[in-house]
């Protein structure tokens, strides 16, 4: 299997990657080989790493090899690349042809575009199909090369891809297989209209699979629209994510969070720390100051060129820089192996995006922290996040903190100083603090973040 845009832009194969074969993801109890697939699969399932298939693969492989349409509810972390791919690929073997476009997969963000791809290839490496990724930011050059020669699966953006097709480069008379992933990030992104562009230029005729984390009603309509008698898997409730997670939230005011931050990132154990900005803006500025303040900083957002996301991504796996800064869209379904600390610099807009915030750390069963700096206008959105997680996040302060500098206030509440946090382990949460309670909130908020 090769692909057409690589982290170059160059065609050409690349090798399996350590890091698609990482991340613990909660595994079923049977192996791949009871799931009758081909054995070429295998095969690369074995060079993989993965020795049992995870609950999603579990259930979403046979009904995908039996040709049925499948709505998965599951998040990246889960195996869901794996337990579409897997069986696409066994039915588009069973049945080889010269090299038409076969099977069409729809994504978001050209991260995770290129992240199927790479994990496609990864386990096709002894499957003589041929593969694509498609997306914006990037010459078109090399695609078009790609797409000229031949390709049996593309996995795209649906922007680029619909300059491919009315473009002439490509056409759907014998598409088999769509995949819309991650589909309600799809519709935040306002991608609606074109995926339903291009759901009419497809064959009428074909295996549809959707997965998304939640099911809004654009999507649940999308689904009556285009499935025919899905089999539905969910798999894990959005409310719970992996449960080796240690979460932490830390009332600071507004204008105290950086200097907040930076105290955290020089604690033990920061080794790789996803922090999300709620705009690109504050993320851009972040980032600056953190660079001033002397740490290896990349910068994650919808602004930045394909290179450059291409480049901050890779820094940041590689361990070159200890700090990713990004924003919910262009942190999205990024699948990076290690994060030791999630750490939200401004508190999300919705529950679902905490939950799918954390879910970079601490995939399935291994742990990891997510602490949140609050502000006492942003206490809301923590309660509300509380409901939907059905649990108190503890408060935590750090104890030689000057919580009043600027005219701020200590928050109240949240006790400090006294013995280790409740949670140790791994990555030694925050390690100078105590937890306060719930009963913060309230003197917390009508506390005094002047300046804030
Ligand atoms: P995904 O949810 O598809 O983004 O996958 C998350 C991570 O889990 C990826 O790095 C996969 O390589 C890895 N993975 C997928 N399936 C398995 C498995 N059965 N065993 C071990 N790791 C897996």
């Amino acid at each position: 299997m090769s692909e057409s845009s690589t982290h170059n832009g160059q065609p050409g194969p690349v090798p399996a990657k350590a890091a698609l074969a990482g991340p613990a993801v909660p595994l079923a109890g049977e192996s791949f080989d009871t799931l009758r697939l081909h054995s070429d699969l295998l095969k690369g399932i074995r060079d993989m790493g993965f020795e049992r298939p995870s609950p999603i693969q579990t259930q979403a492989i046979p009904p995908i090899l039996a040709g049925r349409d499948v709505i998965g509810c599951a998040q990246t972390g889960t195996g869901k690349t794996a337990a579409f791919v897997l069986p696409i690929l066994h039915r588009l073997m069973q049945r080889p042809t010269g090299r038409h476009l076969r099977a069409l997969f729809i994504a978001p963000t050209r991260e995770l575009a290129l992240q199927s791809m790479e994990h496609l290839r990864a386990l096709s490496r002894y499957v003589p199909l041929k593969g694509a990724a498609i997306f914006g930011g990037v010459p078109m050059e090399p695609q078009i090369k790609a797409l000229r020669e031949g390709v049996d699966i593309i996995s795209a953006t649906p922007g680029r891809l619909l300059d491919h097709v009315y473009s002439g480069r490509i056409d759907f008379v014998d598409l088999e297989i769509l995949v819309l992933d991650e589909a309600d990030r799809m519709l935040d992104m306002g991608f609606l209209p074109d995926i339903q562009k291009i759901i009419r230029l497809l064959p009428p005729k074909r295996q549809n699979l959707i997965f998304s984390a939640t099911m809004p009603p654009e999507i649940l309509t999308l689904v009556h629209q285009i499935l025919h008698d899905p089999v539905t898997i969910q798999i894990g409730q959005r409310s719970s994510p992996a449960a080796g997670i240690r979460h932490a939230v830390y009332p600071v005011a507004r204008h105290l969070k950086t200097e907040l931050l930076t105290r955290l990132l020089r604690q033990e154990g920061m080794t790789s720390v996803l922090i999300f900005a709620r705009t690109k803006h504050s993320a851009d500025r972040l980032s600056q100051t953190l660079v001033q303040r002397g740490f290896k900083v990349s910068v994650l957002h919808g602004d930045r060129s394909q290179s450059q996301r291409l480049r901050a991504l890779d820094q940041f796996r590689r361990g070159r820089n200890q700090v990713m800064v990004a924003t919910d869209i262009a942190a999205r379904g990024i699948d990076i192996d290690d994060i030791s600390h999630v750490i939200n610099y401004d508190v999300p807009n919705t529950p679902e995006d905490y939950v799918h915030r954390i879910g970079r750390t601490a995939r399935a069963d291994a742990t990891g922290d997510a602490f949140t700096l609050v502000d006492h206008q942003e206490e809301p959105q923590v309660e509300a996040i509380e409901q939907l997680l059905k649990k108190t996040l503890p408060r935590v302060t750090l104890p030689d903190f000057n919580y009043g500098a600027g005219g701020g206030h200590k928050p109240q509440g949240a006790r400090h100083g006294v013995g280790r946090p409740q949670h140790g382990g791994r990555h030694q949460g925050p390690r100078h603090s105590q937890h306060g309670h719930r009963s913060h909130r309230k003197s917390h908020q009508g506390g005094s973040h002047g300046g804030s």
